[in-house]
């Protein structure tokens, strides 16, 4: 079947479903390809019906550590879309989340002392990423969830996705959820299909490919829309700055030697971290259950820490921690210095 030809079942599917029932729709957007592809659908879709009985709510989650290139994308991106879409009157909302102050990165590492993520201890997906969507989404009482997800990308993905498929073409069930179903505009789409969408689709017209192929280009990797097993985080295209469950971040690395040199002391002290993490002179010798074991970072570890961020946010230019994480970490400091339960040595 020609691309045309496929995208315009695609969007007649989308127009009959929207009309189908009261609630809400999320589409999750990362800023890249697939997640692009499927809000050119769905825009497109969505742009010929005569009436709109309910919002469409688009989702960035803004971790606070994103890579600065792609969340200052994303940002000025939405800023455009949401113009475009007032302008015609469309039913789209986009909205940019942020997790919990409790559960962002640089609280749990200086403020809490957590040792930087690794595969065996991933406490940041869920809290980073997952949980202000699902927040969002709880508190709207949506079931539906449109998100760019694709079969035939790896033997391992499809078994995942043909375990939660529905019966109806472009649905999935979602995993934990009984109520909550995912609905793919590009399931499937090969990867040629999905530029070829965002090429070829028009509207929005903010929502622009050559854009899009350039920060692809300049990180000279592809990208995938689900988790797999070593992967740093599936749902977002570029995953977190400081993001130390990748053994090396290839992304940043090719941005800087495409010319983004802003981001050079941000993959350095990314790098550091993920040693510093093993340094046992800076690690409690008791956890915090009383146990004698590998503990969290001490307190002069996280100073230590919080220093060295400082100075690059200094010298960088880019918001690297917000002010309220930084009150917040001193808080927590204080708190462990008091607590009969944090014990170093
Ligand atoms: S990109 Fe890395 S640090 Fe960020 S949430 Fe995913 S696994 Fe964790």
């Amino acid at each position: 079947m020609s691309i045309r030809n496929k995208n315009n079942e695609v969007i007649s599917y989308i127009k009959k479903e929207y009309l189908k029932s009261e609630n809400d729709w999320h589409l999750g957007f990362s800023g890249g390809k697939d997640s692009s592809a499927s809000l050119k659908l769905i825009y497109s879709a969505v742009k010929e019906l005569d009436y709109y009985h309910k919002k469409i709510y688009v989702l960035f989650c803004d971790t606070g550590v994103e890579n600065p290139i792609i969340s200052q994308y994303v940002y000025d991106l939405f800023d455009k879309l949401q113009k475009e879409n007032d302008a015609e009157n469309l039913p789209f909302t986009f909205k940019i989340l942020k997790p919990k102050l409790n559960d962002r990165f640089f609280v749990k590492v200086i403020g809490r002392g957590y040792p930087t993520p690794t595969n065996i201890f991933r406490w940041c997906t869920k809290k980073l990423r997952v949980d202000p969507i699902n927040n969002f989404i709880q508190s709207e009482k949506s079931s539906f969830v449109i998100l760019g997800v694709r079969l035939n990308e790896s033997q391992q993905r499809d078994r995942t996705i043909n375990k939660y498929k529905l019966e109806e073409k472009f649905l999935l069930k979602q995993n934990n959820s009984v109520n909550r179903i995912i609905f793919s505009p590009i399931l499937y789409h090969d990867l040629e299909e999905v530029w070829m969408t965002i090429n070829s689709l028009k509207y929005p017209i903010s929502l622009n490919a050559i854009e899009i192929r350039k920060i692809y280009k300049d990180a000279e990797s592809d990208c995938t829309s689900i988790r797999l097993k070593n992967q740093a985080c599936g749902s977002s295209r570029f995953g977190c700055w400081t993001c130390t469950v990748v053994r090396k971040d290839k992304s940043i690395a090719n941005l800087i030697s495409n010319g983004y040199d802003q981001l050079e002391e941000m993959h350095e002290f990314r790098n550091w971290i993920a040693e510093f993490r093993d340094n046992i002179n800076y690690r409690c010798k008791y956890r915090r259950n009383g146990q004698k074991s590998l503990g969290p970072i001490t307190l002069e570890g996280r100073k230590v820490i919080l220093e060295k961020l400082l100075k690059i946010q200094y010298e960088s230019n880019f918001n690297l921690i917000d002010k309220e994480e930084i009150d917040l970490i001193y808080e927590l400091w204080e708190k462990d210095k008091k607590s009969s339960n944090y014990r170093e040595y």
